[in-house]
């Protein structure tokens, strides 16, 4: 029996969505009959001639598994849909998807007439499970992956358990919440079948989760940026700092005595347009400033978390390696974002959006910053998330930032650069692998494989065990290990999906700010 998951057609949302899963995956053109033992799961993208549906439902039948969405559906089952709006996801009891990352949506898709799971706002079920014959398949809503290559861009606010919540300009859509979703029916198609779950893990070396401290400088002084340069430093922190070159250009020296430390391109001035030659000139003289000063660097993030398709260009032919905008997506995995008709050579590494600065303009104590990313910290984990933070150098963050750094080494999450990780997952893309189920046993043909990439096996919703690359998994001496998924939210969707006059008069501050610039 092959554990792999055949897709119809590789859709740009689709091939975002399985690289970042991890699975191991195969393009199929349904013309030649296709038994249940020849793919662990097929993803159903797009309506095909009748000969492939027949062949398609015949898979189904005789055992196999199907994911698809309803607008496909409609042609391979002949279900009804109907069109809804909805506005968030937020599972808490549900047989499949309970505990998945609540987010917004705000989109209007095609629900399956007769949902049975997956309950949104509106007490509607977004998701269909129909069986037939021997097989199962869930019939996702129609439109729901292609919000992954949404570009809109809202200020959302974030879950706490202080009174007033953060908030910051972000992708307007949930983008981790449509990947878990779509995860976890894969999973349910295994499960379903007997079959384990298997995936590469988002993070080097068998480790749970992994850190980074991301600063970016905005016109800090040279003594607040040296005073977080020695935090780092005593608590032994290889962090990530973008760096804002206009004001720094005569002391721009700092960075490169910087030990143990990873350099990169915030802007020269601390603006982003719309417009390419202004983004073009702009990351030019920051290029300069930085290559002036002997100090390597591949890595870009923009002012204000911002992102549209002109800056990804110019991020492009500056030859970036990779780049970190929160407009674009956050608390999510790598992803290469895609340019209207071709995928940018520049990875993107989403990180969480809110810094300090927007705790404390929440009137957020230390104490409830502290609380705060506590909550942060031990989502991202259950998540299987990386744990990248973002603050600014400001002496009045020293504090704070001092029991982070050492809250993070506490727990034993092992920082890596923002460039490293980068690095990484490149050559965790380029793992072609395929893996076979027998009594007992997984055996896994590699190609380009990498001892630093693990495999994550999951054998139900809540057990599964990290195992290094190797060619066989006996399956009888593993140590499982048990996942408990807190339920409980800190804030419920219908809170944070309310626009209150903070976050209005913050839009308006943030808008005039970026005029300014
Ligand atoms: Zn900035």
């Amino acid at each position: 029996m092959r554990l792999t998951v055949g897709i119809t057609q590789l859709l740009p949302e689709w091939e975002i969505v399985i690289q970042q899963i991890g699975v191991s995956f195969e393009i199929i053109s349904p013309k030649e009959p296709i038994s249940a033992d020849q793919f662990s799961a097929i993803i159903i993208t797009r309506k095909e001639a009748m000969p492939e549906k027949d062949v398609l439902l015949h898979y189904l039948n005789s055992g196999g598994s199907i994911l698809t969405e309803a607008d496909v559906a409609e042609w391979l089952f002949n279900i009804g849909t109907m069109p809804a709006f909805v506005n968030t996801i937020e599972p808490i009891k549900d047989p499949i998807f309970s505990g998945v990352l609540p987010g917004f949506i705000q989109t209007k898709l095609f629900l399956p007439r007769r949902g049975d799971v997956l309950e949104s706002e509106s007490g509607r079920k977004l998701v269909q499970i129909h069986t037939s014959g021997k097989g199962t398949a869930i019939i996702l809503p129609g439109g729901f992956s292609k919000i992954i290559l949404d570009t809109g861009v809202r200020r959302r606010n974030f879950p706490t358990r202080a009174p007033l919540l953060p908030s910051e300009r972000i992708t307007r859509k949930s983008k981790h919440t449509i990947r878990e979703v779509i995860q976890r029916s894969l999973e349910h198609l295994h499960f379903v079948r007997q079959l384990p779950f298997l995936s590469l893990s988002p993070f080097p070396d068998e480790k749970q989760s992994i850190f980074n401290f991301r600063i970016d400088t905005d016109s800090a002084t040279e003594e607040e940026i040296d005073s977080l340069y020695q935090l780092c430093l005593n608590r032994s922190t290889s962090a990530t700092w973008f760096v804002e070159t206009k004001s720094a250009r005569d002391r721009i020296g700092q960075f490169a005595r910087m030990q143990n430390q990873e350099i990169g391109l915030h802007c020269y001035r601390h603006k982003v347009s719309r417009n390419y030659s202004f983004n073009k000139l702009n990351i030019e003289k920051g290029c300069r400033t930085l290559k002036i000063a002997n100090i390597p660097f591949c890595g870009y993030a923009a002012p204000y978390g911002e992102w549209n398709i002109p800056l990804a260009k110019t991020i492009e032919e500056a030859g970036f390696i990779y780049s970190s905008e929160f407009t674009l997506d956050y608390d999510n995995l790598p992803f290469y974002p895609y340019l209207r008709n071709r995928f940018s050579s520049v990875l993107q590494i989403p990180i969480h959006p809110i810094s300090t600065g927007r705790l404390r303009n929440a009137r957020h104590m230390e104490d409830d910053i502290r609380n705060y990313f506590k909550e942060v910290i031990k989502e991202r984990i259950e998540h299987n998330l990386p744990l990248f933070i973002y603050d600014h150098p400001s002496s009045i963050n020293l504090n704070v930032l001092n029991w982070l750094l050492q809250y993070v080494n506490k727990k034993g999450i092992s920082t890596i650069s923002l460039k490293d990780y980068a690095h990484w997952w490149k050559k965790r893309m380029e793992i072609k692998w395929s893996a076979y189920f027998g009594t007992g046993r997984i055996s896994i043909k590699w190609r380009h494989p990498n001892h630093s990439v693990s495999v994550l096996l999951k054998k139900s919703p809540k057990e599964s065990v990290l195992i290094k690359t190797k060619n066989v998994i006996n399956l009888y001496n593993l140590k499982w290990q048990k996942k408990k998924l807190s339920g409980k939210l800190t804030t419920p969707m219908a809170l944070r999906i309310k626009l209150n006059r903070k976050m209005i008069f913050n839009d308006i501050l943030s808008f005039y700010g970026r005029l300014k610039q």
